[in-house]
């Protein structure tokens, strides 16, 4: 006996795999279509993004720092880059 796809219709081969979703019957054709998840962006542009957010939030704090400071914004990048070197040198300490 054979079983109708309950999304397209189509008769589920014997030699084809059956599959259930919500407790009905579909073709494999459309559980691979229903099971994928929706379209999303490609990891390139996700991680441009996540980059171009680092990089926006940092230039951001350094010149908001050196607005406040009234320092130029070069002395706050290289302070903060001493403060990341610092803090990663401790964190890898600790982790020792
Ligand atoms: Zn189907």
């Amino acid at each position: 006996m054979s079983e109708h796809c309950s999304v397209c219709g189509r008769s589920i081969d014997e030699r084809e795999q059956p599959y259930v979703r919500n407790d009905r019957v579909i073709c494999s054709n459309c559980h691979y279509r229903l099971s994928r998840p929706a379209p999303r962006e490609n990891w390139f542009v996700r991680a441009m993004n996540a980059a171009l957010s680092v990089m926006v939030t940092g230039v951001l704090f350094i010149l908001g720092v050196s607005m406040i400071l009234a320092a130029p914004p070069g002395a706050i990048t290289i302070v903060c880059l001493f403060i990341v070197v610092f803090a990663e040198r401790e964190a890898k300490k600790r982790k020792k």
